[in-house]
């Protein structure tokens, strides 16, 4: 009788619920999660729930009913404390033990906390589950001065809802450009402009020394800068939840390491989502992706893996970011190029794509308003294809011109 347990009930876990399902898994499973809700998308958080566009149970994985119709036990509200690898259990808070045949981690990632004075004043806020985003939309009021201290994607993207809701927007950047660790130099730019086209204060260059205010914030401090704030949202980035992967003697190295089945070295213990980290056997080198893309991947292959079926076709890694009118879609990693090849302006308007080559092959694109450019990229980046630079930056050449 195998017993499948997968501790936490985020994107990765929902999804491998589902395809456990699919794949005709005939043991019991059982999510633990610690959050109260049936395991949701975490996308929209930034952008329409925390506009007000979507309501949560939009946000789902699956409905709830699946759960119960595909004979899956939702612990929900309930955390995992340790893994006893040798009896082969989960210990949950409350002290009850579940054992398992196989374990899961999906356990996802939480907000870096910056350990600056004044971080614990009310108003300071970060941005990662339903709960945030409630205490977070709570305090959106037009005219009320929001400050980001982020300029990631989280953070612009909570910017762009924040401008068109009629708040004064400062983000405060600690790189001299906006989502450096996402996208190239000229993509970075461009954000710079939109965002002060729509009336956000963008300050690159400077680091957050501290918070001020009596109990509640009043102020982000910047060495002798002080930023008048009602409102702070932290977005700095996140770190992998792996303190029970340790624990329990898994390896860890920013991330649970695993390998292309996303198993760990106990044959009974796999991961996946944003807490691993692995050789990716498309992008050859060793990191931790925190992305949906990722996740959906990684619990299709571990699903697969479980059940004893063939893994699913890899795709190149993705992402996208929604900001006002604009939307960002991501593939590759552009890390490591040494050509950039622009289609169509940066400077002006709000579309166009930035192909990056490494010796003559392309290896990502970042399009903005460019879904051709995107999907062919996608296609052309598995392939490891090798494009005419000149050609891919003339737009008079269609992207079909280049399918492999
Ligand atoms: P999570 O979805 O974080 O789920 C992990 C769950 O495990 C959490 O609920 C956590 O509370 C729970 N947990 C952890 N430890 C325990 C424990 N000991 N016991 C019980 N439960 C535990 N990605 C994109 O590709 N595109 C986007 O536009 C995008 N936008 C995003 C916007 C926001 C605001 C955020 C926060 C993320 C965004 N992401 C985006 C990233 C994407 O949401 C994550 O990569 C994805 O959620 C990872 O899924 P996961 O299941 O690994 O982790």
């Amino acid at each position: 009788n195998e017993s499948l347990v997968i501790i936490g009930a985020g994107h990765a876990a929902g999804q491998l619920a589902a395809s456990l399902a699919q794949d005709g898994f005939k043991g019991a499973v059982t999510l633990v999660g610690e959050e109260p809700h049936p395991p949701y998308q975490r996308p929209p958080l930034s952008k329409k729930f925390l506009a007000g566009e979507v309501t949560l149970d939009r946000l789902y994985v699956r409905p709830p009913a699946f759960y119960d119709k595909s004979g899956v036990r939702l612990m929900l509200d309930t955390r995992a404390v340790a893994i006893d690898r040798s009896a082969r259990t989960v210990v949950i808070d409350g002290g009850a033990a579940l054992p398992y045949t196989t374990l899961v981690l999906a356990t996802g990632s939480r907000p870096r906390a910056l350990p600056l004075a004044g971080n614990d004043l009310d108003g300071v806020l970060y941005l990662r589950t339903v709960q945030d985003v409630q205490a977070i939309r709570a305090r959106l009021a037009a005219g009320r001065r929001l400050v980001i201290v982020g300029g990631g994607y989280i953070g612009l993207e909570l910017a762009a809802v924040a401008a068109r809701q009629k708040l004064q927007v400062t983000v405060l950047e600690q790189a001299p450009r906006l989502m450096a660790r996402g996208v190239g130099p000229i993509v970075s730019g461009f954000y710079e402009r939109l965002h002060r086209e729509e009336g956000v204060n963008v300050i690159t260059g400077t680091a957050v020394s501290g918070f001020a205010g009596d109990d509640r914030v009043t102020h982000v401090v910047c060495g002798e800068a002080r930023h008048e704030a009602d409102l702070v949202v932290v977005g700095v980035g996140a770190a992998p939840n792996v303190e029970l992967a340790r624990d329990a003697g898994l390896a860890v190295e920013d991330g649970i390491v695993v390998d292309a089945q996303c198993r760990t070295a106990d044959p009974a213990v796999y991961a996946v989502g944003d807490c691993t980290r692995r050789l990716h056997p498309m992008l050859d080198q060793n990191l931790r992706l925190e992305s949906v893309h990722n996740a959906l991947e990684q619990a299709k292959i571990a699903a697969a893996s479980i059940c004893g079926r063939p893994p699913p076709a890899m795709e190149t890694p993705w992402f996208w970011s929604d900001q006002y009118d604009v939307k960002l879609q991501m593939a590759g990693l552009s890390g490591g190029h040494d050509t950039a090849i622009v289609r169509g302006s940066p400077d002006s308007g709000r579309s166009f794509a930035v192909f990056y080559l490494r010796d003559g092959v392309l290896i990502a694109v970042d399009a903005v308003n460019r879904m051709p450019e995107f999907m062919a990229s996608k296609a052309l980046i598995a392939a490891r294809a090798r494009p005419d630079p000149s050609r891919l930056g003339d737009e008079r050449v269609a992207m079909k011109a280049f399918a492999v």
